[in-house]
């Protein structure tokens, strides 16, 4: 006889990771394609000397440097094993009850829905809006006396869009100061606006205010999961409190210091991955399609039930991207010559005529 396992598992979905094939292209994971830096490599390799150790489980030289950076307090910063790891994490410190509400826009991270059923709370969604972007003034409306926890990815993964500060503080100032409100910046370093939201800022005199930033993003480190977040002390004590111990292993964490150190060659990186992208989202509008503008290193082609069809088209093609269910396809700006080839299959006069005909 198999063992007793909680009997809700079965309804709810495993995280579905871009898919990887060899010699194919990916452009499925919002990965960098950069390598690591030589300082950042050295690092890694000095780490790795020393993992029979375990690591510093309270990360201390790592929130230590990422406080210095934001000009906050090292109490004021937790690290996990990925921004996702904190995005569960923070279900948990807030939820206890099943009718205890996690409330997000969707489509969103698709981290959210799963991490709130496995906490047993409820998962409660507000659609985005007709531009793909988060419905800022819906998403107050929907807290309710039960609401734990907000999700404000900004900007928005799948659809690439984002607010501005003056539409994120108005809609901070207008949620109750009792429910943790969690802006997740996971692509901050690939926004452009002239009104840029900074949720450090915003949460500096908002204590239920918490930023979640990552390391695997601009600064090139998804395969060794570290990522954190910024927010009240209070808020962040109980968050290790429930963090599972060592997560953040000895070579992230070295890596991620690195990283901060050589952050201003790696952020100017991201100029690159910027360009990509804007040339990307012009050749496909000029093609016909519908690209929502984005502030992130991937674009969306809101493509409805033709998405997993336009999926393994692209896979036949060469390129990995990912598609969402019924309503999309994300497709990673990558290297130049990587784009090129998704773009010599998505303009193909053949596939316009098959996908927007
Ligand atoms: N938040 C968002 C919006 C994301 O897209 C991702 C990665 N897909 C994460 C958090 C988690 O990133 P990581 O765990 O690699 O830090």
């Amino acid at each position: 006889m198999s063992a007793h396992i909680r009997p809700d598992l079965d309804a709810i979905p495993a995280y579905v990771a871009g898919r990887t094939q060899a010699g194919v292209v990916k452009l499925a994971s919002n990965e960098t394609t950069f390598p690591p830096l030589p300082s950042v490599a050295k690092a890694i390799a000095e780490a790795a000397e020393l993992v029979n150790r375990y690591p510093d489980n309270a990360a201390v030289e790592l929130r230590t440097a990422i406080a210095e950076f934001h000009g906050v307090e090292v109490e004021n910063v937790a690290a996990g094993c990925g921004s996702v790891a904190i995005c569960q994490e923070l279900v948990q410190i807030t939820c206890l009850a099943p009718t205890d509400e996690v409330l997000f826009a969707w489509r969103s991270f698709e981290a959210y829905p799963i991490v709130t059923r496995v906490a047993g709370a409820k998962a409660v969604t507000v659609p985005l809006d007709g531009e793909y972007a988060h419905d800022l003034d819906a998403l107050a409306a929907a807290v309710t006396p039960n609401t734990r926890v907000v999700f404000v990815c900004n900007p928005n993964n799948p659809t690439g869009t984002a607010h501005g500060r003056a539409a994120i503080e108005r809609f901070l100032d207008s949620v109750p100061t009792d429910v943790l409100v969690v802006l997740d910046e996971a692509y901050f370093e690939y926004m452009r606006l002239e009104d840029q939201p900074n949720g450090v800022e915003l949460g500096r005199t908002r204590p239920n205010v918490l930023v979640l930033r990552t390391f695997s993003k601009a600064y090139g480190l998804a395969g060794l999961r570290v990522g954190y977040a910024v927010g009240d002390p209070a808020v962040i004590t109980a968050l290790m409190k429930v963090h599972i111990p060592f997560s953040v292993n000895r070579v992230a964490q070295a890596a991620a210091i690195a990283s901060l150190e050589a952050r201003h060659e790696l952020l100017e990186r991201t100029d690159a991955v910027v360009a990509e992208r804007d040339r990307m989202r012009a050749a496909l509008l000029e093609a016909g399609y519908r690209v929502p503008p984005s502030e992130t290193n991937f674009i969306w082609l809101p493509l409805g039930d033709r998405s997993g069809e336009y999926g393994e088209a692209s896979a036949e093609a060469g390129v990995l991207v990912r598609p969402y269910g019924a309503d999309g396809v994300r497709i990673t700006a990558g290297a130049p010559h990587e784009n090129d080839l998704f773009l010599r299959f998505a303009t193909d006069p053949a596939t316009v005529a098959r996908f927007l005909g």
